[in-house]
């Protein structure tokens, strides 16, 4: 199961969920029953759903379908994923995955990404870049999904705007890991 819960209050956007379902391929079936078992028995695109709900059914079919296809799933999600006009390169690009990320979550009804001031609202984590340089960028997440989610997002990104998709590297930090009780886990990204 994640270590970081969400707070009760904050919901989840059915567009972000379907798009997870979606990637699960074969998985879809397995998906819909466990998102039922949370009590999410038909979720749907434009509608909001308890983050709470979501993350117990995805913690269930992370268990079941295993890290690779986890990590799959996640670097699909770039690839439909609406952007801002100013994204125009890898880093731009990984900078604004936690945009991306809060604008589909809202607390007690208000979006969690205010697009008027640019503010990011806290209390579900955060895709953090933290450090970037030519061909290379660190990021620290901290938020509820699955490790191998968040390190296929972030490759997905990456390959999305990387010259040579092909030469994305995306290594797993050595300083603690969420799936063995670390608050967060750090990704760098390598690119050409
Ligand atoms: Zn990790």
């Amino acid at each position: 199961m994640p270590r970081n819960e969400p707070p009760s209050d904050i919901e989840a956007s059915g567009d972000a969920i379907l798009s997870v379902v979606v990637g699960m391929g074969a998985f879809q079936t397995v998906a819909r029953r466990l998102l039922r078992d949370a009590g999410l028995p038909e979720v749907r695109a434009g509608e909001w759903y308890p983050m709470h709900s979501w993350i117990q059914a995805f913690g269930a079919l992370a268990t079941n379908v295993g890290e690779r296809t986890l990590f799959l799933v996640g670097t699909k999600i770039p690839e439909t994923a609406m952007l801002p006009p100013n994204i125009v390169d890898v880093a731009s690009a990984l900078g604004a995955i936690d945009v991306g990320y809060h604008m589909n979550h809202r607390r007690s009804g208000a979006p969690m990404f205010d697009p008027a001031t640019g503010t990011i609202r806290p209390g579900i984590g955060n895709y953090a870049l933290t450090a970037a340089g030519a061909g290379w960028a660190t990021l620290v997440c901290d938020n509820p999904y699955p490790c191998d989610f968040d390190c296929g997002i972030v490759h997905g990104f990456a390959a999305r705007f990387a010259p040579d998709r092909l030469l994305v590297r995306v290594t797993h930090g050595d300083d603690g890991c969420r799936k063995t009780g670390a608050q967060s886990c750090s990704y760098r990204v390598r690119w050409v």
